[in-house]
């Protein structure tokens, strides 16, 4: 395939913009090569600029669980833009949301909408801190949880417990409100508890972790934080952002049976507009201004395109519950489908899957944590990624990321990829 105008565009886009995108995974820096720049897409397929037509594994990072352009709200847009594109006022359309939001997800009463997931976990921990009045949070590595400072902290050397800032900009004083875990490691969690009894908020966590590849929680790793939370006076808060909408109507809390304090979201919630939200039980969210004293705000929150799109998106997935199955078949069949090639093919990997969230791993040893999933070869996905993407198939442009299904695959569309998968792991 060429990528000659994409190429043209990205230099262009380099002189205006830092490393030429607006979200640093994109710019391929993982994989090498230029990024892709997309013109147009529907269903399961991305148009880019130079013509090529390309199945679609990334699907926005999530949101387009049923597909691009997908009609009902594509037209929910279209009809809500004709009547005023923002008014930082309230509007019906916020209410409806919310209501439908809050009867889709188990243990939670109320939802404030944001514009990102990013806002949601920044302002679920403000909210957190200001309910428990203790200032430390605990969170895993590897977890990602968008880019707020406190989010944004690496493990402290030698024995500290608390963390250290990973981006310059960081200061270590907010690092040290910050404690870092290990994923499915409760004795490790105990441990942080113990050595900063009553000073911490929250333990926030990706129920099933997406973002260092897919990562299930082990049995009883769950079911152990809420016990410590539920001990210790901590809120277990899910991010959800990933996994909400997409593993089970009511997220992870349903397909597990756990209850969290606190939920965030964004992807799926906002049906591919800039959206995000956080919901709990109306006890702590009335801790909320303008009722209670934690402070939040958004000149463009609840923003009416934003609504619509949102509501469109979670009116299709509440009418047919089958999506989630449907989603779950596809996903278990690609997950056969490509064991079964690189077996053939005598490639050392390991796959993980939960529901349709799936991901690849060129390593022979269980992927568990953030240390085991740092141990895949590199060099390998590399391969696998330019292959695929020369024979139409495009996955995340990076070993770390999670395959994002959409119920607009076909089976045509899943045996294609195996097949690709089976070519291009044949040169390996
Ligand atoms: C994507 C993601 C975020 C950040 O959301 P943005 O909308 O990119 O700010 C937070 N948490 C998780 C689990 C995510 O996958």
């Amino acid at each position: 395939m060429m990528y000659q105008r994409s190429s043209q565009l990205f230099a262009e886009a380099e002189k205006v913009i830092p490393g030429g995108v607006n979200s640093p995974v994109r710019a391929f820096k993982a994989v090498g090569g230029t990024p892709i720049f997309v013109k147009s897409a529907k269903g399961a397929y991305l148009y880019d600029e130079d013509g090529n037509k390309l199945i679609d594994y990334i699907n926005s990072w999530g949101p387009m669980v049923l597909g691009h352009a997908y009609a009902p709200v594509v037209e929910a847009v279209i009809e809500k833009a004709k009547l005023g594109t923002s008014f930082g006022m309230p509007t019906e359309l916020e209410t409806q949301i919310a209501a439908l939001a809050v009867s889709m997800v188990p243990n939670i009463d109320k939802i404030r909408f944001v514009n990102s997931g990013t806002e949601a976990c920044m302002s679920a921990i403000r909210l957190a801190r200001g309910y428990t009045k203790r200032d430390k949070i605990i969170k895993f590595a590897g977890c990602y949880h968008g880019h707020s400072d406190s989010f944004l902290i690496q493990a402290g050397s030698g024995a500290v417990t608390f963390g250290s800032p990973n981006s310059p900009g960081v200061t270590e004083g907010t690092a040290k409100d910050t404690l870092l875990a290990k994923y499915n490691d409760l004795e490790n969690v105990a441990t942080l508890i113990n050595a900063n009894k009553n000073e911490i908020a929250a333990i926030i966590i990706e129920p099933v972790a997406g973002n260092m590849g897919c990562i299930p929680p082990n049995k009883g790793f769950l079911e152990g934080l809420r016990q410590v939370c539920t001990e210790n006076g901590i809120l277990l808060i899910f991010d959800e952002v990933m996994t909400g909408f997409r593993l089970a109507r009511g997220g992870v809390q349903e397909l597990f049976n756990i209850k969290a304090d606190i939920v965030t979201f964004g992807k799926v919630i906002g049906g591919g507009l800039p959206v995000g939200a956080f919901a709990a039980r109306a006890e702590i969210m009335n801790y909320l201004a303008p009722i209670g004293p934690v402070y939040q705000a958004g000149t463009l929150s609840g923003n009416p395109l934003a609504m619509a799109a949102g509501l469109a998106m979670l009116q299709a997935l509440d009418n047919d519950r089958a999506i989630f199955t449907r989603l779950e078949e596809k996903t278990a069949y690609l997950e056969a489908g490509i064991s079964r090639v690189l077996k053939a093919n005598n490639v050392v990997f390991t796959i993980n899957r939960v529901g349709s969230m799936i991901s690849v791993h060129f390593d022979a040893a269980p992927v568990t944590d953030f240390k085991s999933a740092a141990n895949g070869d590199n060099e390998t996905f590399k391969k696998f990624f330019h292959g695929l993407l020369n024979e139409g198939v495009y996955i995340a442009p990076s070993a770390y990321e999670t395959w994002f299904i959409t119920d607009a695959l076909t089976y045509e569309d899943l045996d294609f990829t195996i097949q690709a998968i089976d070519k291009v792991s044949k040169t390996f």
